[in-house]
């Protein structure tokens, strides 16, 4: 995923299609939380320059299937993210010197990114975005309902007998009174 700067010349559309294996952080993302990207990373982007950088705005498209973190049922996630990144060219030092490192850092604090040699390597960045866009914590739905925590049972699926046995606390100082009060008679 890289763009020659050297030919560019007002704005240009890209479009990358890459296996999810292109961003290696997401293979291991994938093993570690168990989800799995079902599709192609599509990215489409406009770049062009302004001033000293480059800014590069655009859009990433995929699917997960992710395990949900109340059910645990697995569910499709289509991931839509966009993005928006400015890129700076390395400017003339020994790789080397101090003032290469102070001039890495102030960039990095401006949000810029860094490239060399007249050509801008997206794959990084754009695995950032996608980190960035996926869900902490997964759910197949905004009110799913999880598992009940004594049976087990689905609860999207249908109640379980569990249900009425719950003990509410906030009766439980009611129950309370009331036996004080007997008492007090
Ligand atoms: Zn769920
Ligand atoms: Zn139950």
């Amino acid at each position: 995923m890289k763009i020659s700067v050297q030919t560019l010349k007002g704005k240009k559309l890209f479009r990358f299609e890459e296996p999810a294996h292109t961003f290696p952080m997401l293979t291991d993302l994938s093993e570690s939380i168990n989800c799995e990207f079902l599709s192609p990373v599509i990215i489409s982007l406009d770049i062009y320059r302004v001033n000293d950088m480059y800014r590069a705005e655009g859009r990433i498209e995929t699917s997960v299937r992710f395990q949900c973190s109340r059910c645990l049922e697995d569910f499709i996630h289509p991931l839509h993210a966009d993005f928006a990144l400015n890129f700076t060219s390395q400017p003339d030092t020994d790789p080397e010197s101090l003032i290469q490192g102070e001039y890495e850092i102030k960039a990095e604090q401006a949000g810029l990114v860094i490239f060399r040699d007249d050509e801008i390597d997206l794959t990084e960045s754009i695995q950032d975005q996608i980190l960035m866009a996926l869900p902490i914590q997964p759910l197949c739905r905004e009110d799913c309902r999880g598992l009940c925590p004594q049976c087990g049972t689905n609860l999207n699926l249908g109640g379980c007998n569990c249900e009425k046995a719950v003990f509410n606390p906030k009766f439980q100082n009611l129950a309370g009174l009331e036996i004080n009060k007997k008492k007090n008679r």
